[in-house]
């Protein structure tokens, strides 16, 4: 079956979905919000963790909306109760399938910190409240509709599907876990951005094709259930694939007991995740196996446009209306320009969830969102940002198309910028002209980071960010200082932050605008050591800058940094890599890199004397944190504002920024 047809085509059977014309502004949740749109099934029903806002930084509705647009008559049911299925089952069975996400994140990442304590809000939830949604939502969802739905497929997406897909480490649990699709004991597993699977699972469903015979859809996962179906793919995986030969991964049984194992599969992975070029997967877990196609192709930028032009109602459910749900207070004055990233970080999922080509709107669709949004209650004409997973990759590809599909790196920025990669800011310039210069639009920010290595190229993009773009703080994470501990992380050196904070200096000068950088800095990554973690302290009070946003590592399932944490060893060079594990040694390189803050001062202190650097202990200008005792509370009673940081902010949990592009992943 094809999977290329075009998304931005006309829909087949749109009429089933009622017409334009007086269609409520949202799906249905309820069964008399379906008969107010005269349908008495659904075809499709989503299951989501996070609250229903419908807007399109929220996956599970992006899909949902995406599907509606194709014709199919498709309801939300958000955060349903799961101590019984009725609440999953109050809209009735659905003609084709039940599609089930945890939400925008991972359930565990979204509940508990790096310090595996329990999170006071929830982003995505109504007030913010907590507990709105099951631990590993997307098993409890699915075991809920099966109860509901006997005989329905359940089809899993969104971020928690995605990143555990394979075998994988589980940090919450200090486990390695199987396969999801084999937990939630699902029928098909759509990873990566799921409109393109999803819409060809609906047609083929609805032309009457049973779901055991979708085995071939890409950008999706099934379970081979009995060693004849899959041990002779195993055996000779050339045979059984028509134009590519399959991986076969070392089995969950194998990864669980053997490290060496886990880092050979999670290298293995990576290599396979190019849609051009990623060849289909299979792993066996006990007399089951996994199996995996390639993953779907990147969307068109038409196909991008057909996608943002949906009309969403860019709010959250009216049965909301007595509470802000904190995520989209965030994004309902931003606009998504594009997806992916081929930047390649190992400790961030963006690259295997939304794919390494860069997925771009043109500058038309953009606009037209900032109309509708200018004419929309409660916008005051300031745009709070115009971006997606970075700031500056808008539209920037492969010098062609041949050596793209061919290219098997992982990143096109590590360890230097490739030479085939077109770096110009030139249609992102314009499209931030022309967004400024749109009626009704007073200010535009760029929120998103930006790629510093990238943005040393453009002069003039690095003149107009200063000069048109940044409210008094612009974000950028250098991450780290030191170059092993970057290289780790397959970050830029920090002398390219250094030059960006220089130039964007200057340009701020130049724009008469007294502004600061924030600078994230990780603490804790695989590869630093506590050594390492006081060297980074130096250097950031030799360069007066105390950062407010610190994130202390907290290791994704399925990242390449999560591999090095779990096995100690650097899976893509097999070398082992010092990892920070215990949680207190954690708390203490925080501690450290907040050296300028009286409340951390006892853990740091206790972190440099075991660094064995107690010299750094003290008054004068070399020491990095007083002595214990009266110095704590005049140093207390002094604290101000920063000097290069942001102002305090009133709360910080290190945990995950929102959403962007229908799914940003952890950081
Ligand atoms: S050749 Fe270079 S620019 Fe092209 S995809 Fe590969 S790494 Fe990226």
């Amino acid at each position: 079956m094809s999977n290329l047809v075009q998304i931005g085509k006309k829909p087949r059977s749109h009429q089933r979905s009622g017409g334009q014309l007086g269609r409520p502004r949202f799906l249905p949740t309820t069964r008399e919000e379906m008969q107010a749109r005269g349908w008495d099934e659904l075809d499709i029903l989503i299951v989501s963790g996070d609250a229903y806002v419908d807007h399109p930084a929220f996956g599970p509705i992006l899909v949902a909306r995406f599907l509606e647009g194709r014709g199919y008559r498709v309801g939300v049911i958000a955060q349903p109760r799961w101590d019984s299925p009725a609440d999953i089952a109050r809209m009735g069975r659905p003609r084709l399938f039940v599609g089930v996400s945890a939400g925008n994140l991972d359930s565990m990442l979204n509940k508990l910190t790096a310090q595996k304590k329990v999170r006071s809000e929830d982003q995505y939830s109504p007030g913010g409240r907590a507990n709105l949604r099951p631990n590993r939502a997307t098993i409890v969802y699915s075991n809920l509709c099966r109860q509901a739905f006997p005989g329905v497929p359940i089809v899993l997406g969104g971020i928690e599907a995605s990143l555990r897909r394979i075998a994988h480490y589980d940090y919450w649990s200090d486990q390695v876990r199987r396969s999801i699709l084999l937990d939630a004991k699902a029928d098909l597993l759509v990873f990566g951005m799921g409109e393109r699977p999803a819409w060809e699972i609906a047609r083929r469903l609805d032309a009457g094709e049973k779901v055991e015979a979708l085995t071939d859809v890409r950008g999706t996962a099934h379970v081979k259930k009995n060693r004849r179906a899959w041990e002779p793919i195993a055996a000779d995986p050339s045979r059984f694939v028509a134009d590519r030969k399959a991986v076969v991964l070392p089995s969950y049984e194998e990864v669980s007991k053997d490290k060496e194992a886990f880092a050979r599969m999670s290298r293995a992975f990576q290599y396979e995740t190019n849609p051009h070029n990623g060849r289909p997967i299979l792993q066996p877990h006990g007399d089951e196996a996994v199996y995996f196609n390639s993953p779907a192709l990147p969307l068109s930028e038409e196909e991008m446009d057909g996608l943002y032009d949906l009309p969403f109602a860019r709010a959250p459910h009216p049965s909301y209306a007595n509470e802000g749900i904190p995520a989209f207070e965030t994004v309902k004055h931003s606009i998504v320009t594009m997806r992916g990233c081929f930047g390649g970080c190992t400790f961030c999922s963006i690259t295997e969830h939304e794919g390494r080509v860069i997925q771009s709107r043109s500058e038309g669709s953009v606009l037209r969102e900032v109309r509708e949004l200018s004419r929309s209650a409660g916008f005051s004409g300031v745009l709070t940002d115009l971006g997606g997973p970075t700031a500056n990759m808008y539209k920037m590809t492969c010098k062609d198309e041949r050596t793209e599909t061919a290219c098997r790196r992982l990143s096109c920025v590590h360890p230097g910028i490739c030479e085939n990669l077109v770096t110009d800011h030139g249609p992102l310039l314009s499209l931030m002209r022309a967004v400024r210069n749109e009626k009704g639009i007073k200010r535009v920010f760029i929120a998103s980071g930006v790629r510093y290595d990238l943005a040393d190229r453009s002069p003039e993009f690095v003149a107009e960010l200063a000069r048109h773009h940044t409210g008094g703080q612009l974000s950028v994470a250098p991450e780290h200082n030191n170059p092993r501990v970057l290289e780790k992380m397959k970050k830029p050196g920090i002398e390219t932050y250094e030059r960006f904070a220089q130039a964007f200096c200057q340009a701020s000068e130049k724009a008469g605008k007294e502004q600061y950088l924030v600078p994230y800095f990780i603490t804790g990554h695989p590869g630093s050591t506590l050594r390492d973690t006081v060297d980074l302290a130096l250097y950031l009070k030799r360069n007066n800058m105390r950062p407010r946003q610190v994130q202390d590592f907290i290791p994704t399932p399925m990242a390449v940094a999560t591999t090095m944490f779990y096995t100690g060893l650097d899976p893509l060079t097999n070398e082992p890599v010092y990892t920070a594990r215990d949680l207190r040694e954690k708390r203490m390189m925080k501690a450290l890199v907040f050296y300028w803050d009286p409340q951390h001062w006892p853990l740091a202190r206790q972190a440099l004397i075991e660094a064995g650097r107690r010299d750094l202990i003290g008054h004068g200008p070399n020491a990095l944190i007083p002595f214990e005792g009266s110095a704590d509370r005049v140093h207390a009673a002094a604290k101000g504002r920063p000097r290069n940081g942001g102002p305090p902010r009133s709360r910080d949990t290190g945990g995950p920024r929102p959403p962007r592009g229908g799914g940003r992943g952890p950081r």
